[in-house]
């Protein structure tokens, strides 16, 4: 199956009212574990690379990693995504490249750090709306800042004084004409989010729920959704590792999300966890290793188990061949003929 468009797998999502995980790539390895989920849970997959990832595999080895899955896995609707676009330029650059969905993150100045105005968000917004949907590409859009820096990209700021307001989040959604809105609710990127098991005061369920009534037909977007599970975290500190303890979103506040409209999920801490557990522990209990598949098969395994957990529990497991893709020349004239809507 070919790349298909992010909108098209978002759209049969609400439909069938169920969340896509997007799991964050920069190996191989990540993405046969991805596959390898979404081929024994029937899933659509949306698989995302930071500009971070971009440069550690040189654009060119992601590409073919990417070529390479939609050959070995053709059953799999397959979305590849830029995350936290910095600018049209990097948008533009995903796009030449074959990426079927792009993040604008016009929250952020250019920099990748400084919050942005409004105006600024909204004018680079909608020039790469006009630039993705000329060509059928789904564009995602951001308004709030989230805590948290990872990859070299976040503010580094209280996550709770940039919520998103759910007001502005109409005129940016009309001004714009995005597909998707990644809602700032409280979460940082990275592992760690909040020093205890969250509440409402600090994870900021409600502002979804307010979000989702005023725009029930736009897709919502949850950064920075990293459950950061205990058993994860005492594996890698039982096997030499330190992590300070931390709480993360957890799966059940998601499961309420996707009941009010969130569509995507965003998941990258976990899966490096997971895999880092998993080779703490077989070079711990087997220091006389010393071939790389050692511990890059069960590191694979322990990152596949966890995005196929994280697949049913979304609910996007058994909808893999519910549609047919569109492709993106088609897509591009929907949105031409104004039948695609924010
Ligand atoms: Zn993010």
């Amino acid at each position: 199956m070919p790349l298909v468009s992010m909108r098209q797998v978002l759209d049969e999502a609400a439909k069938g009212g169920y969340g896509v995980g997007a799991f964050n790539v920069n190996n191989m390895e990540q993405i046969q574990a991805i596959f390898e989920a979404a081929r024994e849970t029937k899933s659509p997959v949306i698989v995302q690379a930071s500009r971070g990832a971009r440069s550690y595999t040189n654009d060119r080895f992601l590409y073919h990693l990417m070529i390479a899955a939609t050959e070995v896995y053709p059953e799999i609707p397959v979305v590849l995504h830029q995350d936290h676009g910095n600018g049209p330029a990097t948008c533009k650059s995903a796009i030449d490249m074959g990426f079927t969905s792009v993040m604008m993150d016009g929250s952020l100045m250019e920099d990748g750090k400084t919050p942005a105005s409004f105006e600024y968000n909204v004018k680079v917004t909608r020039e790469v709306v006009e630039m993705a949907h000329d060509r059928g590409v789904t564009v995602e859009g951001e308004l709030g800042c989230l805590g948290g820096i990872e990859d070299g990209h976040g503010a580094d700021v209280d996550a709770l004084a940039h919520l998103t307001d759910p007001d502005q989040a109409v005129e940016f959604v009309e001004r714009t004409g995005i597909d998707a809105l990644a809602v700032a609710i409280g979460t940082s990127h990275g592992a760690y989010k909040f020093s205890k098991k969250p509440t409402g005061e600090v994870l900021v369920m409600e502002r979804i729920e307010q979000i989702h009534k005023n725009l029930p037909s736009t897709h919502l977007v949850m950064h920075g959704s990293s459950s950061v599970p205990q058993d994860l975290q005492d594996v890698i500190n039982k096997y030499g590792g330190k992590m300070k303890q931390t709480y993360g979103v957890p799966v059940e506040e998601i499961q309420r999300g996707i009941k009010h409209g969130v569509r995507k999920i965003n998941v990258d801490t976990d899966n490096r966890m997971a895999m880092t557990g998993a080779i703490r522990k077989i070079l711990t209990e087997h220091p006389d290793a010393f071939d790389p598949r050692d511990y890059m098969k069960p590191a694979r395994e322990a990152m596949k188990q966890l995005v196929k957990q994280r697949m049913i529990e979304f609910g996007q497991a058994g909808h893999a061949g519910d549609y047919e893709p569109i492709p993106l020349a088609e897509m591009a004239r929907r949105y031409k003929e104004s039948l695609v809507t924010a």
